[in-house]
């Protein structure tokens, strides 16, 4: 989204009544303009001058139907524009998604989740739900000058990594695939979230883990996702590390060798408060400790 060169002290507000109009209104005011939702981020971004003010602000608050949550026959999908404590609170997300639940849960705090979405947290590129939404196979609905379409999130993620994104598009919703409980009945569940910050709360990450997988009664890989992310990099899933833990049955999987495979794989970044080993390591051990706990 281009910004121009001049310092906006007030932004012109337009609050869009439905899709189309939200649509038209950024063809008119581009490039000058940004999309707002709980603006949590938005505002901290302007007080630390990491990003402008835009001229215009195009609010999602006024479009029906974004903040809702509707089951489909496979999968579950939630409005760009529910917000953090609603999705949380969610029946479906916590009982079917639990890992959306636990990372919305160490999200700033409460006061923060009653305003800030699901959607500016994933369309924020690096929010600490994306490892949550990745392992349960996430894509995301985006309103685009030609219409609806829906993406992939590791694909949405890679074009975000590479400088791609069409910020003329926005997120209209969320989609999750609901496991299979046919083989969930047949199978142990084994899932977790984990972030690490500076401080026990209310802290970025520095590194933050999801897995989800199925093991059958003899032990084999039914399923098996995971991702992580953490701090401002882009999440991931961590796809030849989780071929590698399907290679063996559960009892015999090198938690070692798996280490060094997620520190080969996970791609991340150093800052002035932890070096990317740092970062990797950290991933790598906290899969090791958490499936060493799960497999014993
Ligand atoms: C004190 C504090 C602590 C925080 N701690 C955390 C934390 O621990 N973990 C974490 O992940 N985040 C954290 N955040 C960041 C932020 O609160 C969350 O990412 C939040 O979910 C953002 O949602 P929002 O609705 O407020 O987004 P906004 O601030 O409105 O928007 C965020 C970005 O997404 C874009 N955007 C928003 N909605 C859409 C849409 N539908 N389509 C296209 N683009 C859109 C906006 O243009 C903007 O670039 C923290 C923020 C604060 C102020």
């Amino acid at each position: 989204m281009g910004m121009g060169t001049e310092k906006i002290m007030f932004p012109e507000l337009w609050l869009p009544s439905n899709l189309e109009e939200a649509r038209d209104i950024a063809i008119r005011v581009t490039p000058h303009f940004g999309w707002a939702a709980g603006t949590t981020l938005l505002r901290t971004q302007w007080e630390m001058g990491t990003a402008p003010m835009p001229r215009h602000l195009i609010s999602l608050g006024q479009i029906p139907d974004l903040d809702t949550f509707l089951e489909e026959s496979d999968r579950f999908r939630i409005g760009a524009f529910s917000k953090l404590k609603a999705c949380a609170d969610n029946e479906v997300v916590r009982n079917v998604f639990p890992l959306i639940g636990q990372a919305i849960d160490q999200i700033s705090a409460p006061s923060i989740r009653n305003l800030a979405t699901l959607g500016g947290n994933v369309a924020s590129g690096v929010g600490d739900s994306i490892p949550a939404l990745l392992v349960y196979g996430g894509s995301l609905q985006w309103m685009t000058e030609a219409g609806l379409i829906e993406k992939g999130l590791a694909d949405w993620l890679e074009e975000w990594r590479l400088g791609k994104r069409d910020a003329h598009e926005f997120l209209t919703g969320i989609y999750v695939q609901i496991p299979d409980s046919e083989s969930v009945a047949n199978g142990r569940m084994i899932y977790f979230y984990r972030k690490i910050g500076r401080r026990e709360a209310f802290t970025p990450s520095l590194v933050t883990i999801a897995f989800h997988g199925k093991l059958s009664k003899s032990g084999e890989w039914i399923s098996l996702a995971m991702a992580a992310g953490g701090g401002s990099g882009t999440a991931m899933r961590l796809t030849h590390s989780e071929n590698f833990v399907r290679r063996y049955p559960a009892k015999e999987l090198s938690l070692t060798k798996l280490t060094e495979q997620i520190q080969a794989e996970f791609v991340t970044y150093s800052d002035a408060f932890a070096s990317e080993t740092y970062r990797k390591q950290t991933a790598a051990n906290l899969f090791a400790s958490e499936l060493w706990k799960e497999l014993r």
